[in-house]
């Protein structure tokens, strides 16, 4: 007898679907599977075969023969599991119906045949819907997170004989009845920018980069607050469209991150992984492929504190998803491609002991601190659009009473000058400054000629890059925009270059 079951599989985070089809025959008693399967999808056979006789259908001694399709795209993940058993039970006779096309199945099982929960259940039922399918059978524990697709009837399982209760009695409506409360969180109330006294030249790089979602970078002492401020940066971010919602949501539901409880998720994020973190825990990878931090920072801010610190390779790593906003990476059976389109925040001191150039302070060798800024390539110093040095708190800042303004109050500010970037490109495929492309920059970020020549100046007095003159006007790009002018001003090109000087002052070279 034949059967046939619609499951899917990730690829990056798109899901992709997939058809199993079961056979069951006279001949040598046999279980194949065939398809272009990993590793854990044909050991999905042993935990099929153990599962289904563990809850009394053990199978017959005939031929079995299971094959996915299509052929061409690598099967991966233990979500096989589940789809694989009911083929085979209804193969078997032991499910009414043999064709299950319009149900979409997902789920590893234990040897107990317990279904456990899987990764990525989010972007598999969303894609499932657009294909028509309207039931998803999933596991118990991802229940929630399927119902996130609107207009999806959903039953979560827990164990294999509940799967064929539910198909033998068509009694959908009974699994599906409970009600899943998804309330929608309150916002969680973030670490606000009034907290800080005085450090007004951080703060402003903060609105800045924010604006114009440029990459930020902090040089100062220990001590100075560059952690507090950065931590601050997600009360100023605008709040995630829809679109952005899901898309962000889906990266982790396939990262297995996603609860569900409380809906998509709303706030942007905010990552900021330790300096021993790999290349691969960073920019995601490995043998199941799965995204990384910058890909869990998409839409929001990768904070990397004591930049330094960080093996050189995993800063290196971060050059291509920088200049592209997504990580491509080429495994066995195709490419993957995981977005990462997010805001660099770093900081660092500026040498081993931190108070460098301060000379009463620092005890460091002019090697010891050549060789510890040389751990910051050039290629990822022209990436950064802004850098501010931290100054130590003055006595009169840190017991100052004067009153700060809130992260509400700036966030304001950014909508509108965001605004105005999103109505300027709203005909481009990008909606903030930083992202321009280098072959708009003359028509975005136009210049008259006595600014012109100054700039040539300038190119020449700090060394610029072309990549790192490009940053200079797309910064001054957003000056101009928080301004409300149409046009870039020296003043806007003067401040654009004050954060462009760190490289003369630390990276003489
Ligand atoms: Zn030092």
């Amino acid at each position: 007898m034949y059967s046939r079951v619609a499951t899917a599989t990730i690829r990056g985070i798109q899901s992709v679907p997939v058809c199993v089809e079961a056979d069951v025959s006279d001949g040598m008693p046999v279980f194949e599977m065939v398809g272009f399967l990993a590793s854990e999808v044909k050991e999905a056979r042993e935990r099929v075969r153990t599962a289904l006789r563990n809850v009394g259908c053990a199978l017959p001694p005939r031929r079995i023969t299971v094959n996915f399709m299509p052929a061409d795209i690598r099967k991966s993940g233990a979500g096989f599991d589940l789809p694989i058993a009911v083929a085979v039970l209804a193969a078997m006779g032991r499910l009414p119906h043999a064709v299950l096309d319009d149900v979409l199945i997902v789920g590893e099982i234990g040897l107990n045949g317990v279904v456990q929960p899987v990764h990525g259940v989010l972007p598999m039922v969303a894609e499932a819907k657009e294909r028509g399918i309207r039931r998803c059978i999933v596991p118990r524990a991802n229940r929630k997170e399927a119902a996130l697709v609107s207009g999806m009837l959903v039953c979560g399982v827990e164990n294999i004989g509940e799967v064929m209760r539910l198909l033998e009695d068509a009694s959908w409506e009974k699994y599906a009845a409970e009600e899943y409360n998804i309330e929608e969180t309150q916002p969680a109330v973030l670490p606000d920018f009034s907290e800080i006294h005085g450090q007004r030249l951080m703060k402003r790089a903060c609105e800045v980069a924010v604006t114009g979602m440029h990459n930020l970078l902090f040089v100062g002492p220990p001590g100075a607050g560059k952690t507090m401020v950065a931590s601050r940066i997600p009360s100023i971010l605008p709040p995630l469209a829809e679109a952005e919602r899901m898309e962000l949501s889906k990266i982790y539901s396939v990262k297995g991150m996603l609860a569900g409880e409380n809906g998509l998720l709303t706030q942007r994020p905010f990552r900021a992984p330790h300096h021993t973190v790999s290349v691969q825990g960073l920019t995601g990878g490995g043998r199941i492929p799965q995204p990384g931090e910058i890909s869990l920072a998409h839409k929001g801010v990768l904070f990397l504190d004591e930049l330094p610190e960080f093996a050189r390779e995993t800063v290196e790593a971060l050059r291509q998803p920088l200049e592209e906003g997504a990580v491509h990476l080429v495994r066995l059976g195709g490419s993957y491609v995981y977005p990462a389109d997010f805001m660099l925040v770093a900081a660092m001191n500026p040498c081993p002991c931190g108070y460098y150039p301060d000379m009463q302070k620092c005890r460091c060798t002019q090697t010891a601190i050549h060789r510890y800024l040389e751990r910051i390539s050039q290629p990822i110093l022209d990436r950064i659009d802004i850098c501010v040095e931290a100054p130590a708190l003055t006595f009169g800042e840190l017991t100052g009473q004067q009153k700060e303004e809130t992260s509400a109050a700036i966030q304001k500010r950014v909508a509108v000058a965001q605004d105005i970037q999103r109505e300027r490109y709203r005909k481009e495929g990008f909606s903030y400054n930083s992202q321009i492309p280098a072959t708009k920059i003359r028509e975005y970020c136009a210049l008259d000629k006595k600014q012109e020549q100054y700039m040539e100046e300038i190119y020449g007095k700090l060394q610029l890059t072309a990549r790192s003159y490009h940053k200079l006007l797309r910064v001054a790009r957003t000056l101009a925009d928080m301004d409300g002018g149409d046009r870039i001003c020296d003043r806007h090109l003067e401040e654009a270059i004050c954060y462009r000087s760190f490289d003369r002052k630390f990276w003489e070279r």
